[in-house]
């Protein structure tokens, strides 16, 4: 299927030719059709997946086709509430780069900055808003802000939200929505409290779920490296010397950590900046500037600050440490190998991140490859639980992952591939 058979209107075609998008992803050729016969949609899908097209080119369509009933300043007609800055601002970069020819006016607006500016642009007057929750409250408490001709709502990464603490925000603006609109709900897993939410929002649905295992961690090459906490910054110095990358994102579970991350490379003259939500809106705006220009090769981040990251061609993702919650490094590993790129992920384990690497293993239904020669192995443990190691003999994932990726062929890949077949050969002896 392409763009053309969805009955798009030509200006959005036009752009999304620019945009050089060809084929709908599996969650927009889902969700589109959907969306454009106006029914309410739950999807559960995250951020990878071309989620933000799936959602913003019907409502450009939709808005488009009505813009000839517009008469004085514009209203505010589509809504759409993501949990943090980094999100708002790609969401806006995509509204105006897929309705780049509508004329239609969309605008972002995020707390830690001043209000000032966000208000002048509402009051000139936009078709689509894009806010994070505080902010969008905030505004409309004082006054600048009507949620009352809202024909669009869409509330996306509501689990992320809902993490974040913004239950009440969310309630709250639901509750002046006007009753007849078009809702988008779309959530990345779907616990109890999500399911209840999104029945607040949505009146008759359909669903679109896109596993995050089929949308990311299939198409990511991914490897682990058993080793000591202590060795894990000389373990990133070493891969970053040994193999430089354009552009690095290196997830730390702290803000502390990441920081102390940024210190240590830049003692091995290895520039990096990190983002968290101690720093400064200005200054993680400005490290994400270079870093998504490419003047800076290496990010640290945490997982909040980093959830809105979209780089394209982002080369490698290092997990420094291993997060507790397996969903999450599926949402990491989904920063490389976007929509229908695909990418590296190496990962950290150390003693204690044992039990995680077997979650995470567990959710993505594969093994891991282990990379067994590196010269900070962490030997004074046993790499493998017995547990794991009679399950990965019945799975033989291993060598399905080997074959997939001997099969790479770009450089860094082929690089990539035979340190893992070195490895998977290490660690079948092993066993
Ligand atoms: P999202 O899940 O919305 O964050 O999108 C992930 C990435 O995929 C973004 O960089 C988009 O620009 C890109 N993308 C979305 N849809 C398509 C498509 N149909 N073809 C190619 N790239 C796409």
């Amino acid at each position: 299927m392409t763009f053309d058979q969805l009955g798009l209107s030509a200006p959005i075609l036009k752009a999304l030719e620019t945009q050089g998008y060809t084929h709908p992803t599996p969650i927009q050729q889902q969700a589109i059709p959907i969306l454009l016969k106006g029914k309410d949609l739950l999807g559960v899908a995250q951020t990878g997946t071309g989620k933000t097209a799936a959602f913003g080119i019907p409502i450009l369509h939709h808005l488009f086709q009505a813009r000839t009933q517009q008469q004085g300043k514009r209203k505010i007609k589509a809504l759409v509430v993501t949990p943090t800055r980094e999100l708002a601002i790609q969401i806006g970069e995509s509204f105006t780069a897929y309705g780049k020819h509508t004329g239609l006016r969309n605008t972002v607006i995020f707390g830690g900055v001043k209000q000032g500016k966000q208000v002048n642009v509402l009051r000139a007057g936009v078709d689509i808003l894009i806010a994070t929750p505080g902010r969008l409250l905030d505004l409309m408490n004082q006054g600048f802000i009507s949620l009352q001709d809202i024909e669009y709502a869409v509330l996306d990464e509501a689990d992320q939200m809902l993490d974040m603490g913004f239950i009440h925000d969310i309630k709250k603006i639901i509750a002046k929505l006007p009753p007849k609109r078009q809702s988008l709900f779309f959530s990345a897993t779907m616990p109890k409290t999500i399911v209840e939410l999104s029945r607040k929002i949505l009146g008759d649905f359909e669903q679109v779920t896109i596993k995050p295992q089929q949308a990311t961690a299939e198409k990511v090459e991914q490897a682990i490296y058993f080793v000591k906490k202590s060795d894990k910054v000389k373990l990133l110095v070493h891969l970053l010397e040994d193999k430089p990358q354009d552009s690095v994102l290196v997830f730390s579970r702290t803000k502390h950590g990441a920081n102390k991350i940024v210190k240590k490379l830049a003692q091995a003259n290895i520039e990096a900046a990190a983002i968290h939500g101690n720093k400064s809106q200005t200054a993680r705006q400005k490290a994400l500037g270079s870093f998504k220009e490419g003047k800076l090769k290496v990010l640290v981040a945490t997982d909040i600050a980093a959830r809105g990251i979209d780089v394209e061609e982002l080369s490698l993702v290092i997990n420094h440490d291993l997060p507790n919650v397996p969903e999450t490094y599926v949402h990491r590993i989904g920063r490389t190998g976007r929509a229908s790129a695909s990418g590296i992920a190496l990962s950290f384990c150390d003693a204690e991140e044992r039990p995680y690497l077997r979650d995470i293993e567990k959710l993505i239904k594969q093994e891991v490859p282990r990379i067994t020669e590196h010269p900070f192995v962490d030997d004074t443990k046993e790499p493998e639980q017995p547990q794991r190691a009679k399950k990965s003999h019945g799975s033989g994932n291993r060598n399905r992952n080997s074959s997939r990726n001997r099969s790479r062929n770009s450089g860094n890949r082929r690089r990539n591939s035979s340190n893992r077949d070195n490895r998977g050969n290490t660690n079948a002896s092993s066993e």
